[in-house]
């Protein structure tokens, strides 16, 4: 599959200066001083083509489009990836369910995913790469790890030995267990070394796609596919094969992200394997985003209660109004969505663009400084409204600067509210 990231977008810059991001991640507090030479490498996983873009990916992905934002304001540059997993169990299930060809599927579930990210106003990744575009690194990496001793075979199939990296599990190993069973694994499957070996290679079966590999004609497995994209295009090819540029570096990458339903498996067993072919840790920091709820459930496939952004919008909601009601709580936060909110976020949306059209509002410069005070402790957009809704009511009181350009430039660079 073809794919190019949807448009680059206009992003104004700051003319303040900003506290650097620190950001919590599942291993502590982690602080990104702005550094115009080195970029922030971050890696987003991406969906699975097949019910894009519900409410709980646009969460996720705002998130790290706040990141970015950040990241950028305060003088910083990032190197954005993000994977597209074109190739999997739940994506053959839904083409077979719907009689339809899994490729157009899945471009169509692009397509519209892309519409979507551009209409939610969210920086697009340098690479937004397809799984099927590295079946050849895939097949690179497996031989790596391999090399290493991670390798091992069950009838045709090949899988990768845990075993080194149990003691790091982020669960107890009765929960890991339920919940790869859950996720995509085969805890069941006799002849495996442990139960939680994860597959990195399946052979072909019953007519189902395949590739062409060292390892027999198959596909990959889930997490062997980000790990690949991962390394391949935010540090290099050469470190498929287990090259290290620089002996000193403790991690391969800056942020590993995604919703908190990746912790485990998927981030757990993608960061283990890129360890078996470098010998390093994978991410300096691991931010997830919470999940989103309906009506007092969790939103899933399985319940089918999933809201799309695409239907919002037909419905006539305004994007911005969606991006904002999803900023009212804080992204690691499990959380409803309600119509309350959406209506809460459409009129204080309202309120911002009345101000916005004045000659003269409240100065701009103490709202940024809030804001970048917010943003920075770990993405506090709640405290960042409450500002900007201070802001309001200042303008509408006493007015005293023509400054509503500057303060609509920063609500863009800093929120993504493009007004
Ligand atoms: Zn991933």
């Amino acid at each position: 599959m073809k794919i190019s990231p949807w448009p680059e977008l206009y992003v104004p810059g700051m003319s303040q200066a900003l506290p650097a991001l620190k950001m919590k991640s599942t291993y502590g507090e982690k602080i990104f001083p702005s550094d115009p030479i080195n970029p922030i490498r971050m890696y987003v996983c991406g969906i699975t083509p097949y019910d894009s873009t519900h409410l709980g990916h646009a969460a996720t992905y705002i998130t790290f489009d706040l990141i970015h934002r950040y990241i950028l304001a305060t003088g910083g540059t990032v190197s954005f990836v993000e994977n597209i997993t074109d190739i999997d169990e739940p994506l053959l299930e839904r083409a077979s369910r719907d009689n339809t060809d899994w490729q157009s599927l899945a471009l169509d579930q692009v397509q519209l995913f892309e519409s979507d990210m551009s209409a939610l106003h969210i920086m697009p990744p340098k690479y937004f790469v397809p799984a099927t575009q590295v079946m050849d690194e895939v097949a690179q990496a497996i031989e790596t790890m391999e090399k290493n001793g991670f390798v091992y075979k069950v009838d045709q199939d090949i899988y990768f030995d845990i075993s080194s990296y149990l003691d790091e599990l982020p669960i107890s190993v009765d929960e890991a267990l339920r919940i790869f069973s859950e996720r995509g694994g085969d805890p069941q499957r006799s002849g495996k070394r442990h139960p939680l070996d994860p597959v990195l290679w399946l052979a072909n079966k019953n007519g189902e796609p395949g590739w062409e590999s060292p390892y027999g004609f198959g596909r990959p497995g889930w997490h062997i596919e980000c790990c690949v994209i991962s390394l391949k295009y935010l540090r290099g090819p050469q470190y498929l094969g287990g090259t290290i540029l620089d002996s000193a570096e403790k991690f391969l990458i800056d942020i590993q992200g995604g919703g908190t339903d990746l912790i485990f498996p998927h981030h757990f067993m993608s960061a283990a394997q890129a360890h078996a072919m470098t010998g390093r840790t994978f991410a300096k920091a691991y931010i997830h985003s919470g999940m989103i709820g309906l009506d007092g459930e969790k939103m899933s496939k399985s319940k089918g209660n999933l809201l799309f952004v695409s239907q919002l919008i037909s419905d006539g909601e305004d994007p911005m109004a969606i991006r904002l009601a999803l900023l009212l709580d804080k992204y690691s936060q499990d959380r409803m969505w309600t119509e309350l909110k959406l209506e809460v976020a459409k009129e204080l949306l309202q309120r911002i663009r009345l101000n916005l059209s004045k000659m003269e509002v409240a100065p701009a410069a103490p709202l940024i400084a809030s804001l970048g005070e917010a943003l920075s402790r770990d993405l506090d957009t709640p405290a960042a409204i409450v500002a900007i809704q201070a802001w309001c009511e200042e303008s509408e009181a006493s007015p005293s600067v023509d400054e509503a350009g500057q303060v609509s430039r920063a609500l863009d660079s800093l929120l993504g509210l493009a007004l």
